[in-house]
């Protein structure tokens, strides 16, 4: 066997909101940045809700993180020295982020990403799904349904909205277990208003 020294690797952390995905990515990169292994963290310029510079946690950890605007800007950014690369809200990415992963997993980068595997009618939330078909490890995290204290593995938003991304967190969504998600909500209690 031939033992390779420069062998990466992909990490997919994948849950609802609230699930603790941010805290499980700024674990695992700062446990390397505190051995001195060099590392970078990414996240979707969309993504302005905390801090522009920065991954922060609803828990109000925090890290370094250089927002851009898409999968070919994250390929640019990396430095050649690199090893360790986090990637948060990796939903907020273009279909591009598969391929970018795989090829820096090849030059031998080990790669984090977290993001939602599923959107707030409860569909797949690409690129994310087929990150995690390609990936080595993969973790899904659950938070606990706001309702009744299950385990909830969905994204309820609790505001009327037909968009894709609504940008908020406590105000516009709510976590769910499988029993009390139901992506009319929103839109019911709207007609109901009218
Ligand atoms: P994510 O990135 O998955 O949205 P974060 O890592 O930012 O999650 O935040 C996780 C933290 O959110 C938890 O440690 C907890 O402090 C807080 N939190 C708020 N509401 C919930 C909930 N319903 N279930 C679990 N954690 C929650
Ligand atoms: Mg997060
Ligand atoms: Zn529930």
């Amino acid at each position: 066997m031939e033992r390779r020294a420069d062998q990466g690797w992909i990490e997919v952390i994948a849950g609802p909101m609230f699930s603790g995905k941010s805290e499980e990515l700024i674990r695992r990169v700062t446990r390397y940045h505190l051995a001195r292994v060099p590392t970078q963290t990414f996240k979707p310029a969309l993504d302005v809700r905390y801090a522009v510079g920065e991954v922060v946690s609803h828990s109000r950890l925090s890290t370094g993180a250089t927002p851009v605007q898409d999968s070919e800007q994250l390929l640019k950014s990396v430095d050649d020295r690199t090893v360790v690369i986090g990637v948060d809200e990796g939903q907020f990415f273009d279909g591009g982020l598969v391929e970018v992963a795989e090829m820096l997993a090849g030059a031998g980068k080990n790669l984090i990403v977290a993001g939602l595997d599923l959107d707030y009618l409860g569909r797949p939330f690409e690129p994310i799904p087929s990150l995690m078909l390609r990936a080595e490890y993969v973790t899904k995290a659950l938070a606990v349904c706001h309702k009744c204290g299950g385990p909830g593995l969905f994204t309820q938003r609790v505001v009327q909205s037909d968009e894709l991304v609504v940008l908020g967190a406590q105000d516009a969504y709510e976590a769910r277990c499988r029993r009390c998600f139901d992506p009319q909500e929103a839109e019911q209690q709207k007609l109901n208003i009218d």
